[in-house]
This record gives structure tokens, C-alpha cells and sequence, in this order.
């Protein structure tokens, strides 16, 4: 049921072709608009995003989430049996909910270690029917080395949960070899840069490529990191809850 009172997203047809060679269905702009109002309820009682209005929300949360996969989603689509995409530390739902509702064909898992974000996402995947996406509660230390989660996705997405180092200590567990892991950032550093090269070796992967570019409304900068997983990653990591933020690689 929509509600009548919420702002309409712009569409912005042309931009979602230019920039990710994809536009969505009606469906998808439905659940686009849907999940808009949701977010805008969920914000009553919990503080979930500082991004509400329609262009900002379209940009910063839908385009900005979708931006990231855009080099996969040809990929992820073309995959009969569909890839397995988890997204760490998810929050509201980003970029996981965006990437669910795009490529219906591939699973995505959203987690976060706060109960409440869990139990309000769960509650958006209902109303959106969205059949794809599941949501898993717990620390990324944790489910990292849990044998079912661990080794487990092909593409691992994660934004605005700490450093880059951390974002790579995360997600390079959960990734079968020859998985991708991609990092959304706003702006990145040569040092950061340098430093993650050494951290990503540790780790059993490779710094594959790094994008930056101008987000199309407010051109504001971004940079999106992939790491590519080449080799196991060693038992000991990722280290115990807290570790990876108090000691980083
Ligand atoms: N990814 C979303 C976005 O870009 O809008 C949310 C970002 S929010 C700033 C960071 C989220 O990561 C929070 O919801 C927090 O609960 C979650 N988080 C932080 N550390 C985590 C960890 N170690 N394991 C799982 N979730 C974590």
C-alpha cells in the first residue's frame, strides 16, 4: 500500500541509462518508491538515514548503491543459478536492498549487528515481496569465521563501516576464491591506498581496481574499491570482535 502523502522519487531514466546501461522496470521504480516511504517511517522511530529528500535519497542511497555493482550487474544477472551478494554492516538496507530489488536473479544477505535495523529490514523485505534477500544478525568478526558464512558469497559489498582496512578484513573471509569484494567509498587517500595493498596480501586477495567518479546530481567525488579474493584466507582472520577497529591491519 502506498501512501499518498510521501514525495515521488524522480525516475531519471536517462541517467540510470548513461551511467549503468540499465533503467528499472515499473516494478522496480515501485519498489524504489516504496521503499522511500519506508525508510521515511522507519526514521520516525529510528535513526536511520540523514538522506530524505527525493533527489538526495535517489542519489546518495538508490544510484550510489547500484553505481557500485554496475562492472557486475551484467555479470550477476547473466548467472543462471544466481550469485550469492552479502552486504556488511547494511543499516537501512544500502546499497544491499537497491542491488536485491535490480538483479532479482541473484541472493542477497544484509547484515548488521543491530537488532532493531535487522528487525526493521525484515519488515521492508515483507512489504517489498522481495524473495531474493535475507537478512542475517551478528558481527562480521563472527560470521566470518562461522563455517557456514565463511568462504560462502561471490561478491561482498560494504559501505561506510569503517576503514578501508577494515571494510577488507570483513569481507575477504566470507568470499569463495575467485570472489569479489567492493568497497564504497566517498573519498581515498594514496596512503590508505598504499596500506590496503599490504592488508588485502594478508588477507588472500588482490587490490583489482579502484574507480573514482562524480555522483550525477550533486557531482559530489566516490570511489569504489575491488578486491579480488586469489587465495584462502589464513584461520586467524578476521580476529576477535573489536580487533580489526582497535589494531587494523
Ligand atoms: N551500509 C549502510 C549505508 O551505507 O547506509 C549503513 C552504514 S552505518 C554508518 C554502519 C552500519 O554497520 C551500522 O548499521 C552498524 O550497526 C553496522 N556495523 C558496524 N560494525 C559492524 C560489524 N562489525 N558487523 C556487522 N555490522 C556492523
Amino acid at each position: 500500500m502506498t501512501n499518498p502523502t510521501t514525495p515521488l522519487l524522480p525516475e531519471m531514466p536517462e541517467i540510470w541509462q548513461q551511467t549503468l546501461n540499465w533503467q528499472p522496470t515499473a516494478q522496480q521504480q515501485a519498489q524504489f518508491q516504496r521503499l522511500y516511504e519506508l525508510i521515511l517511517e522507519g526514521n520516525r522511530q529510528l535513526n536511520l538515514t540523514r538522506i530524505t529528500e527525493p533527489h538526495e535519497f535517489w542519489e546518495k542511497h538508490l544510484w550510489d548503491s547500484l553505481r557500485g555493482i554496475a562492472p557486475q550487474m551484467r555479470f550477476i544477472s547473466s548467472l543462471q543459478t544466481g550469485a550469492s551478494v552479502i552486504d556488511i554492516g547494511t543499516g537501512a538496507g544500502f546499497p544491499g536492498i537497491p542491488v536485491g530489488i535490480a538483479v532479482p536473479n541473484c541472493t542477497v544477505t544484509l547484515l548488521d549487528s543491530t537488532r532493531k535495523k535487522i528487525t526493521f529490514i525484515e519488515k521492508i523485505l515483507t512489504e517489498l515481496a522481495l524473495t531474493n534477500t535475507n537478512t542475517l544478525m551478528g558481527r562480521a568478526e563472527e560470521i566470518g569465521q562461522q563455517s557456514q558464512h565463511r568462504q560462502s558469497y561471490d561478491i561482498a559489498l560494504i559501505r561506510a563501516v569503517g576503514t578501508v582496512s577494515v571494510c577488507a578484513e570483513y569481507a575477504l573471509p566470507l568470499l569463495n576464491q575467485g570472489g569479489l569484494a567492493i568497497i564504497y567509498r566517498g573519498n581515498c587517500t594514496e596512503d590508505e591506498i598504499t596500506t590496503l595493498q599490504t592488508t588485502v596480501k594478508q588477507l588472500g586477495g588482490v587490490v583489482e581496481s579502484i574507480e573514482q567518479f562524480l555522483t550525477p546530481i550533486s557531482t559530489s567525488i566516490r570511489h569504489c574499491l575491488y578486491l579480488r579474493k586469489t587465495a584462502t584466507t589464513p584461520a586467524n582472520f578476521p580476529r576477535a570482535v573489536g580487533v580489526p577497529t582497535q589494531k587494523p591491519l
